[in-house]
């Protein structure tokens, strides 16, 4: 691991004059940064300990809920507003990793985490997420547990994040904070695919921070359900993941959202293939045209094409599970 400058502010202006400094990053848990630091995958000059500042609340209002960025998973997963009223948050948090790291863990930081891909967090491979242009030792390497949605010829890591995949089902909305103010921008709008510039993952600038993170709470989101398929019960990242939120009046599908995990570059969702579902019973012919629908663009390799009839499976279930929740 290389020296860095440790910078502890008190306060969100000290921060973000902090965060300016060239090669500062933000540290909160550590959880997913530290180790990556430890890896020499990450290097940056200045760390700045965020802990201290007042972004540490749950907010409820009458139709939404505003989660600070500095709440740690644990304590987001056994609020009694989000286990009542978005439980599909509360599911894929308690899905992830472990107790203790839970504890240390924080919500922005969940959403920034980075991918889990071997030849990202080993740095004699090939990653243009790594090293910009170094090319994808993925594409021809070990990919069983890689993306098949959003892939390039450059990445096809998988997006990590639990949290995630439950936020863009229910509309989130991440909220920012830089120098030059605030700023707003849906969870389904925050994450790049890929491209030609795997490197770049968010729509983070450099020196703003994620301050909150807003959920409607809605009668879907009320419904919302995660499951999370994996290679053995705990500890372990998504092999395939759906967060589904469904309501369905009169025999038929009167709004639903469904998000994936585990399988794509980045949290996906498309509302396209929604719409299909909407006005038709909840029934296993309609969710299989969705199904066709939504994994029309999918590209797997001989490794990873489980993923396709796996990901069927559990939307059906998820479907299911909102549907009678
Ligand atoms: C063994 C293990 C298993 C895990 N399993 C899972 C799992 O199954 N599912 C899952 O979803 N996650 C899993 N995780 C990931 C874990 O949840 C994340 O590491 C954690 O949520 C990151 O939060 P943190 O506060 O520790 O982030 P940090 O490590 O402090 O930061 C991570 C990144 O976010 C940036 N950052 C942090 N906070 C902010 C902010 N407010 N604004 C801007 N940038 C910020 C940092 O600069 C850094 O780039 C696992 C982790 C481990 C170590």
């Amino acid at each position: 691991m290389r020296p860095f400058d440790l910078i502890r502010p008190e306060s969100l202006d000290e921060a973000l004059k902090a965060l300016a400094l060239p090669g500062a990053r933000a540290v909160a848990g550590g959880t997913n940064l530290v180790d990556l630091m430890k890896l020499s995958v990450e290097a940056p000059a200045a760390l700045v300990d965020i802990r201290r500042l007042p972004l540490h609340e749950i907010s409820l209002g009458a139709d939404t809920v505003v989660m600070g960025a500095l709440v740690a998973n644990s304590a987001a997963a056994a609020d009694p507003a989000i286990v009542l009223q978005a439980p599909a948050i509360s599911e894929a948090l308690l899905s992830g990793a472990s107790g203790q790291i839970r504890n240390a863990a924080t919500l922005g930081g969940n959403l920034l985490q980075r991918t889990r891909c071997g030849y990202f967090r080993a740095a004699d491979w090939a990653c243009g997420k790594r090293e910009p242009g170094s090319g994808c030792a993925a594409a021809t390497g070990i990919n069983a547990g890689h993306a098949v949605l959003g892939t390039s010829p450059h990445c096809m890591a998988v997006h990590p994040s639990d949290l995630a995949v439950a936020l863009l089902a229910l509309d989130a909305t991440v909220h920012l904070r830089s120098r030059d103010g605030a700023r707003r921008i849906p969870l389904g709008d925050f994450y790049r695919l890929p491209a030609d510039t795997p490197h770049i993952e968010t729509a983070l600038a450099s020196g703003e921070l994620v301050t909150a993170i807003e959920v409607p709470l809605t009668a879907p989101a009320k419904t919302s359900r995660y499951l999370k398929l994996r290679g053995r019960a705990s500890y372990e990242f998504a092999t395939a993941s759906v967060a589904a939120a469904v309501l369905v009046e009169h025999g038929v599908v009167a709004e639903v959202a469904i998000a994936l995990g585990g399988v794509g570059t980045v949290p996906w969702r498309d509302r396209a293939a929604e719409a299909q579902l909407v006005g038709r019973p909840l029934s296993a012919p309609s969710i299989e045209a969705f199904c066709d629908a939504l994994l029309a663009g999918a590209v797997t390799t001989p490794a990873n094409a489980y993923k396709l009839p796996l990901l069927r499976g559990a939307i059906h279930r998820a479907l299911e599970r909102s549907a009678t929740s």
